[in-house]
């Protein structure tokens, strides 16, 4: 059946077509192979009602869009205060991939870069299951289907997964990571090589944006407490280094992913999710950095705009 709202999704995908700009992902060889016209948007509200257009039943890895949700994990598993021992919450200003450390405190500056996520990673808790499987268990409970890893993802990123591996030991020499580093790189890329589709993806959000409880089931999957402080650090450190752009572009918590996907929260109204594969400079998808500017505007989202 049409609705308003998904013939308006099919004006955003209409009008980002010229959009042709950025370069699909060879940092992981498998990626490069994915068809870079490809193009989806999907908005879920909090109640659970998931609206798409394009190529929404395209799977593809999430890549980045894990970060969060394993660090909300190791905060529901340890703690806060236990967590911010650890990793920062700071923006870095640096590339995803950056050899970043704070000099001072000798931590990663915050889970959204590589740096961060590879240490909140080896802070899951993994006495009784791989801190990876945990994850995709978490998965399915946020999206309500059995969420599966690209094996042919992971082998590729592995094989060409020197930079993560080099983090890994820094982290490691600086006494900041729990686990052996290519275990903490193994477990760190099985994250990211979980396929979802943009539904998948806003449902997602859409738990983030409903302070933790999972539209759909009503289970709460995170507190409260860990929510805000997952979008708080969405807002300030997801884009990397052209979150402060994005915050005023955009202008909501999001996170990107380098296999082309975005996902923004608008807490207590929607979850959004984009794909398109060209990447900018930064790592962000071109055309999907653009739909979400283009989402804001036209539906009022930016946080800092009153009324
Ligand atoms: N798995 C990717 C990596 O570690 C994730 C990076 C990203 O999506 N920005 O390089």
């Amino acid at each position: 059946m049409r609705s308003p709202i998904r013939d308006y999704l099919d004006a955003v995908i209409r009008d980002t077509s010229d959009i042709t700009s950025g370069k699909v992902s060879d940092d992981i060889p498998e990626l490069a192979r994915v068809d870079p016209d490809l193009v989806a948007v999907s908005l879920s509200t909090v109640t659970g009602t998931v609206y798409s257009s394009g190529d929404h039943e395209h799977q593809f890895s999430i890549q980045s869009m894990s970060k969060p949700f394993a660090y909300a994990m190791a905060i529901e598993d340890h703690g806060l205060d236990e967590v911010l021992n650890h990793v920062g919450v700071e923006p870095s200003g640096d590339p995803f991939n950056e050899f970043s450390l704070d000099e001072r405190t000798a931590k990663p500056r915050n889970p959204m870069i590589n740096a961060g996520a590879i240490a909140t990673h080896g802070l899951i808790k993994s006495d009784h299951a791989p801190a990876s499987d945990r994850l995709m268990d978490l998965y399915s409970q946020l999206t309500q289907r059995n969420v599966e890893i690209d094996e042919s993802v992971v082998a590729s990123e592995m094989a060409a997964g020197d930079r993560n591996l080099g983090l890994a030991y820094l982290l490691s020499a600086a006494g900041a990571l729990h686990l052996n580093p290519p275990a903490a790189v193994a477990g760190y890329v099985r994250q990211c090589a979980a396929m979802m589709t943009v539904d998948d993806l806003a449902l997602m959000a859409a738990t983030l944006a409903n302070g933790g409880v999972q539209p759909n089931t009503g289970n709460r999957i995170f507190s409260r407490a860990t929510t805000k402080q997952v979008l708080s650090v969405m807002a300030s450190c997801g884009m990397y280094d052209a979150a402060g752009d994005w915050m005023t572009s955009v202008g909501i918590p999001a996170k990107s992913g380098v296999a082309g996907g975005i996902i923004g929260v608008l807490p207590g109204q929607i979850g959004v999710a984009v794909f398109s594969p060209r990447l900018d400079h930064h790592g962000n998808s071109e055309r999907g950095s653009e739909m979400m500017r283009l989402l804001s505007e036209n539906l009022g989202l930016h946080l800092m705009t009153a009324g």
